[in-house]
């Protein structure tokens, strides 16, 4: 039987704010979430899914980054496996949601529910965090055309940029993600620290922690220079093409690529074969290259342990890249920038948002592998803009994409919604 479970019981006053995603671990919207929930009472819940719909609500994903045949949603079956499988869980919703609450649905997963919050009486407004700099009609017009019903009863749509919206979208609010300055994933770690969590993980050790695996030939040296990429293990985020960068950097430069455990998220299927696909590359390399390649994978279990982690990691690194081929906003991205890290992303969607190409950070394009490389060697020996790009980078965080402003533009959400 699949139920949705409350992750964050929703709090008394009526009426609510509720938050509904598909994962309460793993990838943005859950790290977004539990962090906002911290600085805005709120309930949040977790729908239920099984194969099948992970497989069609992947395939939505990548339709909408412009990567996926958009034909395939002319079959009736697939619809049909995603609404039989939010169907269940209508009755379930309909018993916690009470007239007036304001019901926020996170990504295509949830956007089924539509219909059935506004049957019980609820608002419901879909945040879109996805979306893609491309022709829309390449993917996103013909789920948007599938999906009619579902928008028909939104009473608002959220996104980050305004042509990751359906065209014609009434009531459309642009709310980019942001971080939490104080939270563990970004909160100051001194050097001692630093060492202390990359020792215990066996990355610069030969220890091995149980919530941690590292598969490289041998540990990180203290003195060398660090390339870091952190994501989860998703085809959009071209890991094997940054394990391909490791050639051609000078002898001293390493590359860590850092996701999570690929068998903890449930609606992420596509994780083992992209390792896989990171292992393939890896054995490929020559001796030389392979030894200044490094893969963690970290459970999701126990979060604190997750961010703290990945904190030490992004404070290590000499470089952050985030070369996706497709990004709705990127907060990997975000969190380097906070910690003042100089940053190679791709110009595409919500990376191009954040960063302004030799300001705060440098962009590219991915599918030029050559002048990624190039522009890893530049940053690499250059302190000086290294420094200077990382200081504006934090700077416009701090500016623009604080938690404090996500939990304010939620608020003004939710009351224009009650008020309209
Ligand atoms: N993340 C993490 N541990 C990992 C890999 C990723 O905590 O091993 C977090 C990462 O720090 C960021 C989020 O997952 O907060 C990824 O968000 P992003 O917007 O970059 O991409 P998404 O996964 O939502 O596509």
């Amino acid at each position: 039987m699949l139920t949705p479970t409350w992750e964050v019981d929703p709090p008394r006053e009526s009426p609510l704010l509720a938050h509904v995603n598909a994962t309460a671990t793993g990838g943005g919207v859950s790290e977004l979430l539990r962090n906002l929930l911290r600085h805005q009472p709120a309930g949040w819940a977790v729908i239920a899914g099984n194969a099948d719909f992970y497989a069609v609500t992947k395939y939505l994903h990548h339709l909408l980054h412009g990567q996926a045949d958009p034909t395939r949603l002319d079959d009736p079956a697939l619809i049909r496996t995603y609404r039989a499988t939010l169907e269940p869980q209508h009755a379930w919703f309909a018993d916690q949601i009470r007239p007036d609450d304001v019901v926020v649905l996170h990504d295509p997963q949830t956007l089924g529910l539509a219909p059935a919050i506004k049957a019980a009486g609820g608002k419901p407004v879909w945040h879109c965090h996805i979306g893609a700099t491309i022709d829309p009609e390449r993917g996103p017009a013909r789920m948007w055309q599938a999906f009619e019903p579902e928008f028909d009863a939104l009473d608002a749509v959220v996104t980050t940029l305004p042509e990751f919206a359906p065209p014609n979208t009434k009531n459309l609010f642009l709310i980019p993600p942001a971080v939490d300055p104080s939270a563990v994933k970004n909160r100051d770690l001194g050097a001692t620290e630093i060492d202390a969590l990359l020792a215990e993980i066996g990355l610069t050790s030969d220890r091995i922690a149980p919530d941690v695996a590292i598969t490289h030939e041998k540990p990180l040296p203290p003195d060398s220079r660090v390339v870091l990429q952190v994501s989860r293990w998703d085809p959009l985020k071209d890991m094997p093409g940054v394990a391909r960068c490791v050639v051609g950097l000078p002898r001293d430069a390493h590359v860590v690529l850092a996701g999570t455990n690929p068998t903890e998220i449930p609606d992420d299927p596509e994780g083992l074969a992209v390792l896989a696909e990171v292992r393939a590359v890896l054995a490929e390399l020559s001796e030389v290259d392979r030894g200044r390649l490094h893969l963690v994978n970290i459970s999701m279990r126990d979060q604190d342990r997750n961010a703290l982690i990945v904190n030490a990691l992004q404070r290590r690194a000499d470089v952050v890249v985030q070369k996706s081929l497709q990004e709705g906003f990127g907060l990997t991205v975000t969190e380097a920038m906070i910690k003042g890290k100089a940053v190679i992303a791709s110009d595409v969607g919500g990376l191009r948002q954040q960063i302004t190409h030799g300001h705060n950070g440098i962009l590219v394009d991915p599918a030029d592998i050559g002048s990624v490389r190039e522009e890893l060697r530049r940053l690499l020996d250059d302190p000086t803009l290294r420094r200077e790009l990382g200081g504006r980078a934090r700077a416009t965080v701090l500016e623009h994409y604080t938690m404090r402003q996500f939990a304010d533009a939620y608020r003004q959400l939710a009351k224009s919604v009650h008020e309209a």
